[in-house]
């Protein structure tokens, strides 16, 4: 039995969270946990997770069974497809028999000897569990066969951690492919992420993720898989939602004073905090910004540059637990602006599809026929959030083709203006 859980999903995980801590805790299985001080992870089933991973074996189930059938090899047995599994000797045979245009679900990939040798890891410190991409293609290679990892998704975005799972099946692959004197080459440019509804899978160039994936296995998952667990970096953030030691370290955040509770801060500001002026409290953090040369000291950090009035102010305010006043920007919005469009984005949990969609434009009294107009539109079920997030493109074009329509041919003077605005920051990456 490995002695730890990595795999690639964790580390995708790892990717996604930064967190040095979240891999090591999560490294560790749960029954070493207590002796290494490592507190216990709470797993929330909720109804969203449930159905988030309804979701994604229901998605495996259509690709394999509806959008493929006949060219995937699946491991012998009746039930749901998402149940049967290759077992690691049977994998070894498949894949290398395959031919080319067929592929193998749910293959068992061991990780070899040979992939701790290259990255100089210790399988006693750093031990990866048998993983299992959710399918590997087989295409023409030249006079052989290449083996491409495809992993199924189902949700509709494209995200970091998805390209950091593919890579890292990737070179697994590479190294059982050779391990296992298996006649034929993995793909290290590129690999495959099949998303909700799709009807062929998005294939990415993973060059540069995979110099960036061995860059971090000879040298950073080694020291952080040696570390104490409690030596190691962590930092408190929104997406700390989502991991299964929040409740613990929003606990010792509040015990300890951690500068984390400082709202936005971001990891590579507390590091900077931390390795250029020893804080780790608020009360350290306090202390440094009523020294002198604090701000200029701040000027050296991109998210902290400028901040240190506000970062005083939040400081009182956590520490104190009062409404410390900030010079905020005023509610009211610009009076010499033409027209002003006001746009609103939600993502429903399980997918994180656009489920409601809307736009209120105002002014432009002189260049449309009505001085405001609204569109809403809000999806019944889940079929109907890409009609919705279409009819909201659409429509917002429409409007603003009139303005565009207005200015066009006319003097720079004469033009109208357009300012947008997003109801929350997180709006801007939707
Ligand atoms: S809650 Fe946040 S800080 Fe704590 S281990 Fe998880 S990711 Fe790291």
């Amino acid at each position: 039995m490995p002695r730890h859980n990595l795999s690639p999903s964790l580390i995708a995980r790892f990717f996604h969270h930064e967190c040095q801590r979240f891999l090591r805790y999560s490294a560790v299985p749960r029954a070493d946990r207590r002796a290494l001080g490592i507190p216990d992870a709470v797993e929330e089933h909720t109804q969203v997770s449930e159905l988030l991973t309804a979701k994604g074996l229901a998605w495996e189930d259509e690709v394999v069974g509806r959008k493929i059938p006949g060219l995937v090899h699946m491991a012998p047995g009746g039930g749901a497809y998402h149940d049967r599994r290759f077992s690691a000797e049977e994998s070894l045979r498949v894949l290398s028999s395959m031919a080319a245009g067929s592929g193998a679900y749910q293959a068992t990939l061991i990780v070899p000897p040979s992939f701790y040798r290259r990255y100089g890891l210790d399988p006693e410190v750093c031990s990866f569990h048998e993983c299992r991409p959710d399918l590997i293609w087989c295409l023409p290679d030249r006079e052989g066969r290449l083996l491409r990892v495809i992993d199924l998704k189902a949700t509709d975005s494209l995200k970091t951690s998805h390209r950091i799972q593919v890579g890292l099946y990737a070179l697994i692959l590479d190294a059982a492919i050779a391990d296992g004197g298996i006649s034929a080459v993995a793909d290290r440019n590129s690999a495959g992420i099949w998303l909700q509804d799709a009807d062929t899978p998005e294939i990415l160039t993973i060059g540069t993720d995979l110099q960036v994936l061995e860059h971090f296995l000879a040298d950073e998952l080694g020291k952080i898989m040696a570390a104490p667990p409690a030596s190691l970096p962590w930092h408190l953030q929104p997406k700390c939602e989502q991991c299964p030691f929040y409740l613990s370290c929003r606990r010792e955040a509040e015990e300890s004073g951690s500068v984390s509770l400082i709202p936005g801060l971001t990891a590579g500001g507390r590091q900077f905090l931390r390795d250029g002026a020893g804080v780790e409290t608020l009360h350290d953090l306090d202390r440094f910004l009523s020294s002198p040369g604090a701000d200029e000291a701040l000027e050296a950090c991109g998210s902290l540059r400028g901040k240190g009035e506000v970062l005083r102010r939040q400081v009182r305010a956590v520490r104190e637990g009062t409404v410390v006043p900030l010079d905020g920007a005023s509610p009211s919005l610009p009076v010499n602006e033409s027209v002003g469009v006001i746009i609103t984005l939600q993502r429903e949990p399980v997918g994180g599809r656009i489920c409601a969609a809307g736009f209120r434009r105002f002014k432009g009294k002189d260049i449309y026929d009505a001085p405001s107009r609204e569109w809403i539109g809000v999806a019944a079920g889940e079929e109907e959030c890409g009609a919705v997030a279409g009819g909201f493109v659409q429509a917002l074009y429409d409007e603003l083709a009139v303005l565009s329509a207005y200015n066009e041919g006319k003097a720079f003077a004469e033009q109208r203006s357009l300012q947008t605005y997003v109801t929350d920051l997180s709006l801007i990456h939707i």
